[in-house]
């Protein structure tokens, strides 16, 4: 039987809203573990951009892929490394906003 992630949305979240000030978006969605912390979007609006939750699910994935504190680590090291938008992790996040498969076995709570 196929294990179900099970994924929590955070609305209103103040480390989304730190993220959001520093980023300069007005909305933002930032993945902790199998938490989406979400500033500036409402719950039913993120919902309903797909490409934007395939995004996300797909950073719940790397979480689970390397381990909390490993992910986080390596993600900072890309970061810094090669910048935002080209951080691999970023690159296959972006990929995945167009492939419907990364939302499977995913159970949005
Ligand atoms: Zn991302």
């Amino acid at each position: 039987m196929a294990s179900r992630i099970h994924v929590r949305l955070k609305e209103q979240s103040w480390l989304a809203k730190l993220a959001a000030w520093k980023l300069k978006s007005p909305s933002v969605a930032m993945v902790l573990g199998d938490v989406i912390h979400l500033h500036g979007v409402s719950r039913e609006e993120f919902l309903n951009q797909p490409g934007w939750l395939r995004h996300e699910a797909c950073h719940v994935r790397q979480f689970r892929r390397y381990g909390f504190w490993r992910f986080l680590y390596l993600y900072a090291w890309e970061s810094a490394r090669n910048g935002y938008y080209r951080n691999k992790f970023e690159v296959e996040a972006r990929r995945s906003e167009n492939d419907a498969s990364v939302l499977q076995d995913i159970l949005i709570l």
